[in-house]
């Protein structure tokens, strides 16, 4: 098999057929036609095997989570997808895997609407590059720097699925189908992050951890929070592992939830309900935005700690 078979027969129909792509793969460059009221959002991840996954995981999961975690990048700034290119490195051209990897990438392009436009393929280590591309109206991102002081705290879904998931499979035990899911089959929270254009203050996607990823709104904000742990939104089986071991690791640093972490005016608390129960995705508070900077932790107890001092260093080293 030629370069050339392997994106005709892998990569050349990908995804959505666009009306906005007058040339998509196959020529030196993909034409895209940009609306004239829209910023063009975008964002680039790559993913290495050994580092961002394990090298005999699932192709057709890959090729979904390699698409998905752009997706969740372009729904944080409140953009909609629209194309996306792919830079693939593999070892060798396996036909079966191409055809799982491709079928994975190309499941979730389709629901959510973007084409596969391009792309570059080489030979070496297993990596895979995933730029993706999505319309916003001129002025409508929603940015790391528009929390304030008073707004709401909120966080989609449940933290630290995925943590849980990669630390069963790292000790050699199995994790439940679901929390598998969430590590290695993660849903881009594409319609809310669409949805809250116009109602956030400020927004971003946990990809490294609650902690760490309010910390950047908190920096670029010029402000603090303080949040509340008892409300912090965990699945069953987080609860269950928190509970034996008391480690905030998994709920405040583990990565890859690629749930939505935004702020909202205390007045739109009511609109963000109403939005979570029509979306079907469930939205919690869990604090709020204070003039002091830093993350503080308030605890059962009533207390309150700088988030760093509660626990879970682990997590530190591993990132
Ligand atoms: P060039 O040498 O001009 O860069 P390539 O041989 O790299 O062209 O690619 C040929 C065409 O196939 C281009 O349109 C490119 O965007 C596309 N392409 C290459 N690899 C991929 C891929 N993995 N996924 C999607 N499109 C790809
Ligand atoms: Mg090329």
């Amino acid at each position: 098999m030629t370069e050339f078979d392997l994106i005709r027969d892998y990569f050349s129909r990908v995804g959505s057929t666009r009306s906005d792509v007058p040339l998509g793969v196959g020529d030196d460059c993909a034409l895209l036609r940009v609306p004239a009221d829209c910023e063009l959002a975008l964002s680039i991840d790559t993913l290495v095997a050994g580092v961002h996954f394990f090298a005999d995981c699932d192709p057709e999961a890959l090729g979904h989570k390699a698409l998905a975690v752009g997706l969740s990048d372009l729904a944080a700034m409140g953009a909609k997808p629209a194309w996306a290119t792919l830079a693939l490195t593999i070892p060798q051209a396996d036909a079966a895997w191409l055809r799982a990897f491709s079928n994975g990438f190309a499941k979730l392009a389709a629901e959510q609407g973007v084409a596969l436009v391009g792309g570059d393929t080489t030979r070496g280590p297993l990596a895979i590059t995933v730029q993706v591309h999505g319309l916003v109206p001129q002025g409508n991102a929603l940015r790391r720097s528009g929390a304030r002081v008073g707004d709401l705290v909120c966080v989609s879904g449940t933290l630290g699925d995925a943590g849980l998931a990669l630390r069963l499979l790292e000790a050699g035990e199995l994790p439940s189908d679901r929390l598998r899911a969430r590590l290695e089959r993660p849903t881009p929270r594409v319609g809310l992050g669409l949805a809250l254009r116009g109602i956030a203050t400020a927004m971003i996607d946990l990809s490294d951890g609650l902690a760490a990823d309010l910390g950047h709104i908190l920096a670029a904000s010029g402000v603090g929070a303080e949040i509340r742990l008892a409300e912090l939104p965990l699945s069953a089986e987080v609860r269950d592992q928190f509970s034996a071991d008391a480690d905030w690791g998994l709920p405040l640093a583990s990565g890859d939830d690629y749930e939505l972490c935004f702020c909202v005016p205390e007045r739109k608390r009511d609109q963000i309900t109403a939005l979570a129960e029509r979306l079907g995705i469930p939205v919690q508070v869990i604090g709020r935005i204070v003039e002091e900077p830093g993350l503080r932790c308030l605890l059962d107890d009533g207390t309150i700690r700088d988030a760093e001092r509660i626990g879970y260093d682990h997590f530190a080293d591993a990132r």
